[in-house]
């Protein structure tokens, strides 16, 4: 298989860790894993030993999240299969938002920088609501990898509507041009499986979910 014609190497993460770092992201330490653990009281859906790195910015009341698949304990990338790598945005302990999950490719490293930097954008970027200057939320449209920003404080809306903007609402062009690119790609893979008549399941609901035993401590 084509994916596994080379091998991404520690060099590789230490690149993306020093862009990741000089952009003010920080390191998701084992206190802070433990911390989330002891206060959902959660318990996994399959056990891992291992810990992959993952790295978290915070502004506005969002936080991204980028796991990199990465096991630095190990100094070796997660094996073929299980080797997603993420960007997300959450607020508190809910995820907002799940960038499309990132193959083990040679191009992962920049994606992955890419896609963590236009979401960092987006947190730093945080929309207020021209109608009632509240944060926007983000919203998500059913068919999955839609979003937008939405203000649902109808009572202080004039017209009594929620008001939104489009999920790309002033972003940079050159983000502009790579989400551009990315959904391109994203079109022409359904448009393929289509014409194949394959129907692969989104990974983002293969991936099982934690379960939260404490859900009085969720923020
Ligand atoms: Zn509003």
């Amino acid at each position: 298989m084509e994916i596994n014609k080379f091998k991404l190497t520690k060099e590789d993460f230490i690149f993306l860790q020093g862009y990741l770092l000089s952009w003010g992201f920080v390191k998701i330490t084992r206190r802070d894993f433990a911390k989330v653990f002891r206060r959902l009281d959660l318990q996994m859906p399959r056990r891992r030993t291992d810990r992959e790195t993952g790295f978290m910015y915070t502004n506005n009341g969002y936080t991204v999240i980028v796991w990199t698949s990465y096991i630095e304990d190990e100094e070796k990338w997660r094996d073929t299969g299980t080797d997603y790598a993420w960007v997300l945005i959450k607020e508190g302990d809910f995820v907002k938002y799940f960038a499309k999950p990132l193959i083990r490719m040679k191009s992962m490293i920049l994606k992955l920088l890419r896609y963590a930097w236009v979401s960092k954008w987006r947190v730093d970027n945080r929309h207020l609501c021209p109608k009632c200057d509240a944060y926007m939320d983000i919203g998500k449209r059913h068919d999955r990898r839609g979003y937008y920003h939405i203000c649902k404080n109808t009572d202080k809306h004039e017209d009594g509507l929620p008001f939104t903007y489009g999920w790309d609402h002033n972003l940079p062009p050159l983000a502009q041009e790579f989400v551009n690119i990315r959904r391109e790609y994203t079109r022409q893979y359904k448009e393929r499986n289509k014409r194949l008549g394959l129907t692969p399941k989104p990974i983002a609901t293969i991936r099982k979910r934690a379960i939260v035993n404490k859900p009085e401590n969720l923020v």
